[in-house]
């Protein structure tokens, strides 16, 4: 397994191995990664040749009072993971990523606000402005994300369409723990108490998605009985649970009838750690 720091290395070396006829496949990180993460690297070596996993905890997609200084960094560890999910080269750029003077940003407009967006204001062109540094360096023929940060992957999905990137987007599943919650490197923030707390989150969306199951359509009705569960055991704070068109972005509870596919979203926070999470009603990668 090789490691680069710099884009003009990796870039050298993927182009290396699709002049040998190899497909490159591509899953960024800012590490400290667990098994949804080699779920994402084992995925993108099966799909393709020569898999590159970049670790890069982005600056720009912090806002000044969240975790970057206490983002958890574990190196060694990451690289175990990589090599035993048969990774073939690790892109670990440093400061100077950002060249002095960096102003260009990839923004999507209208949607970067919306729900996680809007509670993180900045995040998403932090994301798509560094997700697109990352493509231009990488050069990959298909990059793997997954479901856990679905606005994220539906953010990249349109930057992909719009800027004709010309690879190939996979958006995976969210691994979890036995108990239901999703694995995240901010699990590691919780107190034992609050993680059990937390497992409210999984239960509430499983609630709203069977309800969905058994076929309610009714968007109030859906969400009304994953906020029930979650009003059992409630988060300090629920910052949204709700259903989001994949397509408009827009936010559809207080619609109709969810008659195409959608996706739940959630987030709540437990003390100083917010956890995300999700669950599609339908089709909405394919
Ligand atoms: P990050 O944890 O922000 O470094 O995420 C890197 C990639 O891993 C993103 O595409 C995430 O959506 C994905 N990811 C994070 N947690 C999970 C999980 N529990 N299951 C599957 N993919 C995940």
């Amino acid at each position: 397994m090789e490691i680069f720091s710099t884009s003009s290395e990796i870039r050298n070396w993927s182009r290396t191995s699709r002049l040998a006829g190899r497909r490159v496949g591509f899953v960024p990180t800012m590490g400290a990664l667990h098994e949804g993460h080699a779920s994402l690297l084992r995925l993108a070596a099966e799909l393709t040749d020569d898999v590159v996993l970049s670790i890069f905890v982005n600056p720009t997609q912090f806002g000044p009072n969240e975790d970057f200084n206490k983002y958890p960094r574990t190196w060694e560890a990451d690289l175990e993971t990589a090599r035993q999910a048969g990774v073939k080269a690790v892109f670990a750029p440093g400061a100077e990523f950002y060249p002095k003077g960096y102003r260009t940003q990839v923004t999507v407009p209208e949607w970067k606000s919306v729900l996680e967006g809007e509670i993180r204001p900045g995040h998403f062109d932090g994301v798509t402005s560094v997700v697109a540094k990352l493509f231009l360096s990488v050069e990959p023929d298909v990059a793997v994300f997954g479901q856990k940060d679905a606005q994220q992957a539906l953010l990249i999905r349109r930057m992909v369409r719009d800027l004709d990137f010309g690879l190939r987007l996979v958006v995976a599943p969210t691994i979890r723990e036995d108990d239901g919650l999703a694995l995240s490197s901010r699990n590691r923030y919780l107190s034992e108490s609050d993680r059990h707390r937390a497992l409210a989150i999984s239960r509430a969306i499983r609630a709203s998605v069977s309800a969905w199951e058994s076929g309610e359509r009714d968007p109030r009705r859906i969400l009304s009985v994953g906020k029930d569960e979650l009003a059992a055991n409630p988060p300090d704070v629920v910052d949204y649970f709700t259903l989001l068109d994949p397509d408009s972005l827009e936010v559809l509870d207080t619609t109709e009838s969810v008659d195409k596919p959608a996706i739940l979203v959630a987030a709540a926070r437990y003390g100083a750690t917010r956890l995300i999470d999700n669950a599609v009603l339908g089709t909405v990668w394919d």
